[in-house]
């Protein structure tokens, strides 16, 4: 991936995307503290426009915040960074990553006096879970590892060493021959996949896990907001796998993943064992959102 044309904006330059490198004793490359998001951007009637920029870039200085990392540029600036990177690479559509990271001046677990670095990189990437995931749904194994405690790893920070967690539950669930992990939290609930916050669908009404384990999603977000517009009723709440074995529909929700239905847990077909009926509805009007053709939601897009 590093060895291709393009440009990234790195510490309020673009750069070419081959020269974008840092030094191995870079301190977040060691210990893991660093913060990023994941942004997409889609092709509209009116050009290419950036889904929620300006919830992504706040949620980054929040995750910054959390960890006292002074990110040396403001908010401004690494919004007109992400929309720059997309128009100088020509991206019709793409994923964004803006990535905060700690210089390679001392190491030592106290960073204090270390400088503070941002890149921000965006590049074309389908449907995460595959298109046919995307149509058909996906088969999921709840995950032998646990979902971070809110007082282990502050999870309203979306941190570069969290995803060690990730990795593990997505590796094991691979390997098992599963589409994507579903993580339990520390006592036992459904906390979230390993890079989706998830939903469940019983007798017409949504419901979600709080956020009391699970990232505060932008995707998330938007639908509930979708699914309140289209009156449907919106549950945040503690779920058990068990209720999630036995519900009507089930779907993942994340920049990366969209909206991808699930059509099994553990090896129980979860409602018809195909996108259900409301998932449709949700994931139908999620691509109009993004593609520029609901009006009402107009205000979620920035154009490049
Ligand atoms: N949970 C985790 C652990 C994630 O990595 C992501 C992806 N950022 C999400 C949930 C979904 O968040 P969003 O909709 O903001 O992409």
């Amino acid at each position: 991936m590093s060895d291709r044309d393009g440009k990234i904006w790195k510490d309020g330059e673009l750069i070419d995307w081959r020269d974008a490198t840092v030094h191995v004793l870079t301190h977040t490359l060691h210990y893991g503290m660093g913060v990023f998001e994941g942004v997409r951007a889609y092709k509209t009637d009116k050009g290419t426009a950036i889904f929620r920029l300006k919830e992504h870039t706040q949620r980054l200085f929040n995750s910054a915040k959390i960890f006292q990392l002074n990110i040396p540029f403001d908010m401004e600036t690494i919004v007109q960074a992400q929309l720059q990177v997309v128009r100088e690479n020509k991206l019709e559509s793409c994923y964004l990553r803006p990535l905060v990271w700690i210089g390679s001046e001392k190491l030592g677990i106290s960073a204090k006096g270390n400088t503070i670095h941002v890149a921000v990189a965006a590049w074309p990437w389908g449907a995460y879970l595959g298109e046919d995931g995307l149509a058909k749904g996906i088969r999921v194994k709840t995950s032998s590892f646990t979902r971070h405690h809110v007082n282990v790893s502050l999870v309203r920070a979306k941190a570069c060493g969290y995803y060690i967690n990730s990795i593990l539950a997505n590796q094991e669930a691979l390997t098992d021959g599963y589409d994507e992990a579903l993580l339990l939290d520390t006592e036992g609930y459904v906390s979230e996949g390993s890079g989706e916050n998830v939903f469940i669908v019983k007798n017409g009404k949504i419901y979600t896990p709080d956020l009391a384990s699970c990232l505060d999603g932008i995707t998330r977000d938007a639908v509930l907001t979708m699914a309140r517009d289209l009156g449907i009723e919106v549950i945040e709440k503690r779920i058990t796998r068990d209720e999630m074995y036995c519900c009507d529909e089930a779907f993942f929700t994340g920049t990366a993943a969209e909206i991808t239905p699930i059509r099994e847990l553990d090896n129980r077909q979860i409602g018809e064992g195909k996108r259900g009926p409301i998932t449709e509805k949700l994931q139908s009007l999620f691509f109009d959102v993004v593609a520029g053709k609901a009006p009402q939601y107009q205000h979620w897009l920035t154009l490049v």
